[in-house]
């Protein structure tokens, strides 16, 4: 199964202009849209969910023509939206089992077989009479998957389902998502690069409504390897070194800072070789799409 995205381009009333020119080719498994926010990732997943118009552009999955087969497709998506909205007055299992109707399950011991299933998988069976209302925000998530889950999708659209969990939430709601069968495709969107880094085999990143670069993230590191550089500064040097050096991050580190730069060649004696993190990868294309912009203004 293969989504394929052509020329995909929108423009908002009001002048915004959210996608330019998308092109993605995107394969069964965990496919991790990367992008800082308003790059255009909730625009890209709400126009692949058919909630929303593009102004150019087509999106096939293998022959199914996306944006003209609105209701074929809602068959076989499973969508958890970034601001995701429960009922805080009724229980999980009872949200579950409403949606489950909605996605065409009519038959009720079946019904409830899948619901509790779902419940089951996404840990939330202990809780499924709480009130949704009293669920936490890792919770929620989880009952978001749980529903996204819902009919056997063939693809699933997930936009940033991670942002604002504790590390320990984050963690289970990875895991969650990997266990998701590897014969369908499930698209992530998020502007946190551990997201990617943990889960994806393939990924694009994105910024002010471009793909800036697709590939599985191993064969985008290999491409930065020898070019990571590290050095350790006095923090009134810092100034300095983000004129004088390609800079990408800093990080504090023991009263200093720690500065991380790209280039081919060592940018100065005092820079060290370090191996190259998803991170840097990402960064030094958001820097360069950035800088291009601004010449070009
Ligand atoms: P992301 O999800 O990556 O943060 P969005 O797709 O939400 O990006 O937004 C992309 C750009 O489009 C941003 O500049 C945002 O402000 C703008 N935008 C999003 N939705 C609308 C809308 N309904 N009307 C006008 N502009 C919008
Ligand atoms: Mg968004």
């Amino acid at each position: 199964m293969k989504l394929i995205i052509q020329n995909l381009s929108k423009t908002y009333p009001n002048g915004t202009q959210a996608l330019t020119n998308v092109n993605l080719e995107i394969s069964t498994g965990m496919f991790g849209l990367l992008g800082p926010n308003g790059a255009g990732k909730s625009t890209l997943m709400r126009t692949i969910s058919t909630l929303q118009d593009a102004d150019s552009g087509s999106i096939f999955l293998d022959d199914l023509d996306v944006l003209n087969n609105e209701k074929e497709v809602r068959k076989i998506l499973g969508y958890l939206p970034q601001s995701f909205g429960v009922y805080p007055r009724i229980s999980a299992e009872e949200l579950l089992d409403h949606f489950a109707t909605l996605k065409g399950i009519h038959n009720k011991s079946e019904r409830k077989e899948i619901v509790e299933a779902l419940l089951q998988q996404t840990n939330l069976y202990a809780d499924r009479k709480k009130k949704l209302g009293k669920f936490s925000g890792g919770m929620k998530q989880r009952f978001g998957i749980a529903q996204a889950l819902l009919g056997n999708p063939k693809l699933i659209i997930v936009d940033e389902p991670t942002a604002g969990l504790d590390p320990a939430e984050r963690r289970r709601f990875h895991n969650l998502l990997s266990e998701i069968g590897e014969n369908i495709i499930v698209i992530l969107s998020t502007h946190i690069v551990e997201d990617v880094s943990d889960l994806c085999q393939n990924m694009a990143i994105i910024n002010k409504g471009e793909v800036l670069v697709t590939g599985a993230p191993f064969d985008l590191l290999k491409e930065f390897d020898g070019k990571v550089w590290e050095t350790t500064i006095e923090k009134d040097l810092l100034d300095k070194h983000q004129e004088k050096y390609p800079v990408v991050s800093t990080r504090h580190f023991a009263g200093k800072i720690v500065v991380r730069a790209v280039s081919d060649l060592v940018p100065d004696a005092h820079f060290q070789s370090v191996s190259p993190t998803l991170e840097d990868v990402y960064f030094s294309y958001i820097i360069k799409n950035e800088k291009q912009k601004a010449e070009a203004v």
